[in-house]
């Protein structure tokens, strides 16, 4: 508000209560006791017609309404709402009624905030014993990871034995950029909205918080306790799938049995046998195989089988749906193996149908 706060601008403030004074700032009291609601405070602000008005808390639709048509009609206006992150709070304005339209128009930014703990630089202490999976499913980045330094607290007289000393924010802000506009205006659900709103640059309160935690500022599990991952992030069956080692020769998947895994190869090769037969061979890395049975829900059409020392990824089949609809870049490595695949066989198929055509003439 201070840095706002300039001679030629007017700049109005309801509040429940007024905290802080500041000097050359119209500010009122909110009491609903006596009638002076939030609602009732903006309708007064507009006929003296400010340039900056704050608005303690928008919880209800006459508040809300009123805001927004402030917004549209040119004047700045700062508020606050309970919500769990910056897309929340788009939702959370929709259920008090406001048009997504009127949202894309005249909400400019989000932000988002939380305190932490801050480390008492005194006494903080490296930390280690994460293994990779962990830190990985905690959202650090693949690049990161090796020069991490983390630190804990330890307690000293300094920090009166607790380990930290003070607090800091976390800040996610979301900008209400042409993209998330149309999102908005589009009204996609809440975690389409994130992943957008991250496409055009917000960086997430568990990221803000990691952030922090990797210069030493505050502990992992201080940012662990206080922030969520989103669910853009990847759930534990993606970033950490069963990992089986398979010896020349071992069946991983046997036909004709109703089991509904998929599997990616991570390193040597299977082979495909129907009826006894081989009938294909899966040797590139990172590709998928098994994943028919979890689609069609048929037993399995072939076995798979290790040939020489085979390591796999194992993926629950009954998550593929999932996997489709929310994890895109997962699911597009699938669907490419999978017409691979279906390729080769119509290669095969052609090359048959020829040979037989030229036997004929
Ligand atoms: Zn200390």
């Amino acid at each position: 508000m201070n840095s706002l706060n300039k001679e030629e601008t007017k700049l109005l403030t309801a509040e429940d209560p007024v905290e802080f004074n500041f000097r050359g700032i119209n500010q009122v009291n909110v009491n609903a006791e006596v009638g002076m609601t939030f609602a009732k405070a903006l309708k007064a602000f507009l006929r003296q017609d400010p340039d900056i008005i704050m608005v303690g808390e928008i919880r209800d639709m006459d508040t809300a309404e009123i805001a927004i048509k402030a917004a549209m009609t040119g004047h700045l206006v700062l508020s606050t709402l309970h919500t769990n992150d910056s897309p929340a709070t788009i939702s959370r304005m929709v259920d008090i009624g406001i048009p997504p339209y009127m949202l894309a128009s005249a909400v400019t930014m989000v932000l988002s905030q939380r305190l932490a703990r801050r480390l008492c630089q005194k006494c903080k202490t490296p930390i280690d014993g994460y293994t990779h999976e962990d830190l990985i499913g905690m959202g650090f980045a693949e690049a990161v990871i090796p020069d991490l330094k983390l630190y804990g607290p330890q307690g000293c007289s300094v920090c009166r034995g607790v380990g930290y000393k003070g607090r800091l924010g976390l800040f996610e802000l979301m900008e209400v950029t042409d993209e998330v506009a149309k999102a908005i205006n589009a009204q996609v659900p809440e975690d389409q909205l994130r992943k957008i709103a991250i496409q055009e640059g917000m960086v997430p309160l568990r990221d803000a918080g990691l952030l922090k935690a990797r210069v030493g500022e505050t502990s992992l599990e201080e940012i662990l306790r206080k922030t969520v991952i989103t669910k853009e992030s990847l759930p534990a069956y993606l970033v950490n799938p069963d990992i089986e080692e398979y010896q020349d020769g071992d069946i991983i998947v046997r036909q004709d049995n109703v089991d509904k895994d998929f599997f990616k190869l991570v390193r040597g090769a299977v082979l495909v046998v129907r009826d006894g037969k081989k009938i294909a061979e899966i040797v590139q890395p990172g590709e998928y195989f098994g994943e028919m049975s979890a689609i069609s829900s048929e037993p399995r059409s072939a076995s798979i089988v290790a040939k020489g020392r085979t390591t796999i990824k194992r993926f629950p089949g009954d998550k593929l749906p999932e996997v489709i609809e929310k994890y895109p870049d997962v699911a597009k490595h699938l669907f490419r193996s999978m017409v691979d695949r279906l390729e080769q066989a119509n290669n095969i198929i052609i090359k048959l149908a020829d040979g037989r055509l030229r036997k004929t003439a």
